[in-house]
């Protein structure tokens, strides 16, 4: 019996023993950790709280006086004999000149939608204008490029695309390529061939008309898109004429904007396909332009179902235009 409760004893000590190891064991593990931790506190993990997202503010498009106005203006070529639709270089640098002494920030027609659609991330300029140049005259590069660096401008070219690289007197893929990069200009579509929509509708049928220019605004945003790696926003109508159907037509061929020819500044609720620009020619003196960029003339629009308000704001610009002829004669 002796030797069975001696037995027993044993047992029960070895027992207690273990159990009290295990127990130190234990507690010297979890106090090594906690100095571990307490050494590297850098790893302390952190459990997520679901669903807790920080929100982001959706942001707010910028609010625009009611009469805030983009003047559009449409160049041609810059040339020492000028002739109708162009004007000299040194009357384009008069021009930049008057502007920036106006105090206008130079926007690209893409930049003006942007700005008066409430997609604008600047700074509000106060006054804004857009020099766009239609054709793909070689003085664009030349003239006009070099005078956008020198006094921080920017323009939107209208080129067709028949006509780069196959003339003396147009741009080279290469040259546009150079002006795109330059982060200074914008190149859009002014169609492959440049045809009169007059003349298209005086011999074709409607359908055939419309099939036409289908052709022309497709064929040119896709070229245009492939030799120079950018995205086509916009189109200039060739030949300064615009009918619905040439609008419809863009807006189906993935043009975001239209621009025609029209002298009135582009306003907030302007139409996209229909963005009206000032005509530059070799009349337009920096007086004239002086007159567009600091009035708001109002001009004769080329459309039916116009207000008696603005028919009578009208006249009223017809006649302030005569005065910009006058002044047109004296200091040409
Ligand atoms: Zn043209």
């Amino acid at each position: 019996m002796r030797l069975k409760e001696f037995v027993c004893a044993v047992g029960w000590s070895i027992a207690i023993a273990g159990l009290v190891l295990i127990v130190f064991e234990a507690g010297r593990i979890t106090w090594e950790r906690r100095t571990e931790r307490g050494k590297q506190p850098s790893l302390r993990v952190t459990t997520p709280i679901p669903n807790k997202r920080i929100p982001v503010a959706p942001p707010k498009p910028r609010p625009l006086p009611p009469d805030y106005a983009v003047f559009v203006l449409c160049y041609h070529d810059f040339r020492e004999n000028p002739n109708k639709w162009s004007i000299t270089p040194e009357r384009l640098e008069a021009h930049l000149q008057t502007l920036k002494a106006l105090g206008f920030t130079f926007l690209t027609v893409s930049e003006a939608v942007d700005l008066l659609t409430g997609k604008w991330n600047g700074s509000l300029p106060e006054r804004a204008v857009v020099i766009t140049v239609d054709d793909g005259f070689q003085s664009a590069y030349t003239v006009l490029f070099p005078l956008l660096k020198r006094y921080g401008a920017k323009a939107t070219l209208f080129v067709y695309t028949d006509w780069i690289g196959k003339s003396k007197g147009a741009l080279t893929w290469e040259q546009l390529r150079e002006m795109v990069q330059s982060g200074l200009v914008e190149v859009a579509s002014h169609t492959v061939t440049h045809p009169y929509p007059r003349r298209l509708k005086r011999t074709l049928s409607h359908d055939q008309y419309r099939n036409r220019m289908k052709q022309e605004f497709e064929q040119s945003k896709k070229e245009l898109e492939q030799k120079l790696g950018i995205k086509v926003s916009g189109i200039a109508y060739p030949g300064g004429q615009i009918d619905e159907t040439m609008k419809a037509l863009a807006k189906q061929a993935g043009y975001l904007w239209a621009v025609s020819v029209n002298p009135k500044p582009m306003t907030v609720g302007f139409d996209r396909y229909d963005i009206p620009r000032y005509g530059v020619g070799f009349e337009t003196t920096t007086v004239a332009l002086k007159s567009w960029v600091t009035k708001r003339t109002i001009q004769l629009t080329r459309f039916s179902g116009k207000t008696r308000k603005e028919t009578k704001v009208s006249k009223s610009n017809a006649r302030n235009s005569h005065r910009v002829s006058r002044v047109r004669r004296v200091k040409r």
